[in-house]
Order: structure tokens, then sequence, then C-alpha cells
């Protein structure tokens, strides 16, 4: 059968494409632990994290997953995995209310927090860490932006770690080896409809 031209550009279109990617994935030829940051105002951060949990687990790998969350509300998340053999669950944020409004306690939750993911950071049997709405202690000063640079710089050497959380501090963005920012084009709830089960929380 006689190609068209048509054909012909595609197939060498595709050709160039894949010499392109091939290279690059070449080029690609470290293994490394990756400090990983989801920022932004739009839908998809702590869920995004709670993905590569699962494909970590999948593969067999240990967990650790600390919750920095203003109010305590049920997870799905927290219920499914936390049953789940090789995961370590925290929840941290219990404090963290809006209606505490006290400074001194907000600070005090967020450093006993901070002890027990330091304990996780420096365990190499962990391979992922989820440190979950972590932006926020950051934020809002309950904890020391410099110790906690320090503390991720001087994890095992093939740990990942996830933050999620809006307004990343821009120190923590030039440390991490991926930053994404998650757009808010439209949300649901400008709608009127309440957090969904499954889809929300
Ligand atoms: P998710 O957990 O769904 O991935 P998220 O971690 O990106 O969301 P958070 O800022 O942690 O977002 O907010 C958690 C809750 O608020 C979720 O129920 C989420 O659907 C909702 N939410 C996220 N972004 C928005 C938004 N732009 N407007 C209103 N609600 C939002
Ligand atoms: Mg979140």
């Amino acid at each position: 059968m006689v190609e068209s031209d048509h054909t012909k550009r595609y197939r060498t279109r595709m050709q160039r494409k894949k010499e392109v990617i091939d290279e690059a994935i070449a080029r690609a030829d470290r293994e490394q632990g990756l400090l990983l940051i989801l920022t932004g105002n739009g839908k998809g951060k702590s869920s995004s994290a709670f993905g590569m949990l699962a494909r970590a687990l999948g593969h067999g790998m240990r967990v650790g997953v600390a919750q920095f969350i203003k109010g305590r509300s049920d997870t799905g998340e927290e219920a499914f995995f936390s049953k789940q053999d090789n995961v370590i669950w925290h929840v941290l944020g219990e404090g963290f209310t809006w209606d505490t409004q006290n400074l001194e306690r907000d600070t005090e939750t967020a450093q006993r927090g901070w002890v027990i993911v330091q304990k996780m950071l420096c365990d190499s049997s962990i391979n992922l860490i989820v440190l979950d709405e972590f932006t926020y202690p950051l934020k809002f000063g309950w904890l020391d932006i410099a110790t906690v640079l320090n503390d991720l710089r001087n994890r095992p050497s093939m740990q990942h770690v996830v933050i999620t959380g809006r307004a990343a501090p821009d120190a923590l963005c030039e440390m991490a080896d991926t930053v994404t920012e998650m757009a808010d084009v439209k949300h649901a709830f400008r709608a009127g409809i309440q957090a969904q089960k499954g889809i929300d929380l």
C-alpha cells in the first residue's frame, strides 16, 4: 500500500518526538529521595499526595503521614490508609482550629507535632512521608522555617517527602525538587454545593 504524504509526515514527526523523549529519559539517570510541594488555591493538593501514598504502598514501600489539619474532620483517606499495613498515621492538628485564636497554644501543638515528624525524618525505613496542610504552621509562624528546612535537608537520601497546603513559603519551594501549583478555575462550593464524601473528604 502506498503511504500518503500525511502518513509519512506523521511518522517522521513522531520519530523525532520519540528521539527527544528518549534522550531526556537517558539524561535523567539519578535516583534520589524527592521533596515535592503541592500548593495553590485549587482543589487537588491533598488528594494528589494520597494518590502517591497509594502508589508507594502498591510497591510495598513504608509510608508515614502527618496531617496538620485546621479542624478535625473524618476523612476517607484516614479511614482507609490508617488501617493498611506499612502506614504510620498521625493527626497533629487538633488544636489548630480557627477559634482557638491562641498563638501560644497553636505554636506548642505545632512544635509537638514537628517532634513526631522529626522522628520519621530520621527513620530510613520510611520511604515516603506526606505532610498534609503543612504550609499553615509555617505561614503562621508556629514553626521556625530554618529548623524545618534543615531537618528536611538532613533526612535519609532516598526518603521522599510530599508537602501540601496553600501559600507554600518561597524558601520551601526553592529547596523542593518538584513544585506544583493547583489553579482554582472553578469549584463547586462556590455554586453552593457542600463538600461531598469521596470527593472532598
Ligand atoms: P483535596 O483534599 O480535595 O485534594 P486540597 O487539599 O487541594 O483539596 P484544601 O485547601 O486542603 O484543598 O481544602 C480542603 C477542602 O476544601 C476539600 O474539601 C476541597 O475540595 C475544598 N477546596 C479545595 N479548594 C477549594 C476552593 N478553591 N474553593 C472551595 N473549596 C475548596
Ligand atoms: Mg488539602
